[in-house]
């Protein structure tokens, strides 16, 4: 079988872990690679190769980085079939899926492409006389990017362009679970000229995780996954004196009003609710109906998620793959389970669904469950599966503060025609990411993205501007050229402009 090895220094490596993890082939439920899992001993070379990097590459030039940039986001966009091949294969989700992450992904390099205007300071001139100010940006050192399954290309994309083009050198530790596309994107950068030691790939579980946390030479951590991990990193890594962004897992609500358009509506809820069989952190898992109108809104969602086409990633007939490993499959299958005996109605049962063909495969297919209620297990965890709840509100402001109740608050959507509930809601959800009739309200490159609540634990959200600020710090300067013809004596007060 093949074994997925590290990236350090410019080129793979195999470690000293005896230790190794399955990755699976979804669709077929087949072992199809081991992962190696780093040591402490392989994390600290990882950290120690980049340390030595950034002596020269925090030097470089803005022009010399942003050539490498360019030519990394021309090598990606080369390359963007067998990226999104190679992410089917391990993730499960339909290739044309993977492609459109890999396109949002690209749209940050682009984004860090533009680094020397993002870069620029501050320069005020004569604030006292004869004194000017200017301020300017430092990248951090090494900065860590951990990685969650299920967004193996779009997620990193998120952190080691911004962190790379402000000067800082990368050490990536992608999920254990779908590793290969973070290799694939280690050759493009050296491709691209990019020196070696500045982009390093650890694999590796929990061990790999604190062993960066810990490691004094780490400056920053940026981590997504889901809340726990992310509370724990949090934690462990501002402990030691690290700067984090820490963003965890969600509970997204799409609320439904009755003047919204009903086939509009409920077109946008399947595809946020089963697009990558639900295994998106801006899924809507929990749709609201509000008022009237709720049982016709429930009987469309049926009629639409029945007809859901579900087959392997690589099928281009599919419309929803398998979910990752036979674990998320079960638990998955244990919360319908569980939302069944707490008294909710089964609209639409995927817990049976077998693909012809692929029987072993870890399918689960798309489920509805109706007259779900804010108590419910099956509400309150995060399903992260192709799994549609929906709940029912007497009006716009009950349904607002269910959401507000929610300990999540990652992504929202209203589907409305009213643009004065649709103002009411932007203004009094508690939540980071809002959507007016867009059910996947995920920010461009150029803004940042970043929920409230257990969805993000660190001040600062990730990419955009809020990212070019978490990988560098400012420094600023005041400067006196002194005429020594006009030169004044010490004087002892605190220093005031004149
Ligand atoms: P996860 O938390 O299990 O794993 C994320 C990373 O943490 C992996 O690299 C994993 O190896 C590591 N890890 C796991 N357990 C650890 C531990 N005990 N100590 C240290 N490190 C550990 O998440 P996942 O299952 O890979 O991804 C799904 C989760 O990610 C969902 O909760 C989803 O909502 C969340 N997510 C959030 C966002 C966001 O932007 N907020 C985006 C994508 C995914």
């Amino acid at each position: 079988m093949r074994t997925i090895e590290h990236w350090i220094g410019g080129k793979l490596t195999p470690g000293t872990s005896t230790r190794h993890g399955t990755v699976w082939n979804p669709a077929t439920g087949q072992p199809q690679a081991q992962v190696v899992l780093a040591t402490r001993r392989d994390v600290d070379n990882a950290v120690r190769v980049a340390a030595d990097a950034f002596a020269e590459w925090s030097q470089s030039s803005l022009s010399a980085r942003t050539k490498v940039l360019f030519a990394f986001r021309e090598l990606v966009n080369a390359r963007m079939d067998e990226l999104a091949e190679i992410i089917s294969d391990e993730h499960g989700k339909v290739v044309s899926d993977a492609r459109g992450e890999v396109r949002r992904g690209l749209d940050v390099v682009e984004f860090a492409c533009g680094i020397p205007q993002l870069l620029k300071g501050d320069y005020s001139d004569q604030v006292s006389t004869g004194v000017d100010v200017f301020s300017f940006r430092e990248p951090l050192g090494v900065v860590a990017g951990i990685a969650p399954f299920n967004f193996p290309v779009m997620v990193p994309m998120w952190m080691y362009p911004i962190g790379i083009s402000c000067g800082n050198t990368f050490v990536l530790k992608p999920s254990e679970r779908d590793p290969s596309a973070s290799l694939l994107v280690a050759r493009l950068w050296a491709e691209a000229g990019l020196p070696d030691g500045v982009f390093n790939v650890v694999h590796g579980d929990a061990e790999s995780v604190d062993a960066l946390l810990d490691h004094p030479d780490v400056a920053a951590v940026s981590f997504v996954g889901s809340t726990p991990v992310a509370r724990h990193i949090h934690a462990r890594a501002t402990a030691t004196g690290k700067r984090v962004q820490a963003l965890g897992g969600a509970k997204n609500h799409a609320i439904v009003i009755p003047d919204a358009d009903l086939d509009f509506a409920s077109d946008h809820l399947m595809a946020a609710a089963f697009g990558s069989a639900g295994e998106r952190c801006m899924a809507i898992s929990a749709a609201v109906a509000v008022g009237a109108g709720a049982d016709a809104l429930v009987e469309v969602v049926r009629q639409k998620a029945s007809a859901i086409r579900v087959g392997p990633g690589r099928d281009a007939a599919s419309e929803m793959g398998p979910v990752v490993t036979q674990a998320a499959k079960d638990r998955i299958v244990g919360l319908i389970d569980s939302g069944e005996r707490s008294g909710a109605r089964i609209a639409v049962d995927g817990r049976g669904l077998v693909v012809p063909g692929h029987e072993s495969g870890f399918f689960v297919g798309p489920t509805v469950i109706d007259q779900v209620t804010p108590e419910m297990e099956v509400y309150r965890e995060e399903i992260f599966g192709p799994v549609l709840c929906v709940l029912r509100a007497d009006d716009v402001d009950s349904a607002i503060r269910l959401i507000n109740a929610n300990s999540y608050g990652n992504g929202t959507a209203i589907f409305t025609s009213s643009g004065e509930i649709a103002r009411r809601f932007q203004r009094s959800v508690k939540v980071g990411m809002i959507g007016i009739n867009v059910p996947i309200p995920v920010p461009m490159a150029y803004y940042s993205f970043g929920g409230w609540k257990d969805s993000l634990f660190g001040e600062r959200h990730i990419h955009g501007p809020e990212g070019v600020s978490f990988y560098t710090r400012a420094k600023v300067v005041t400067t006196r050229w002194p005429n020594v013809e006009h030169a004044t004596g010490a004087s002892y007060h605190f220093p005031t402009a004149v």
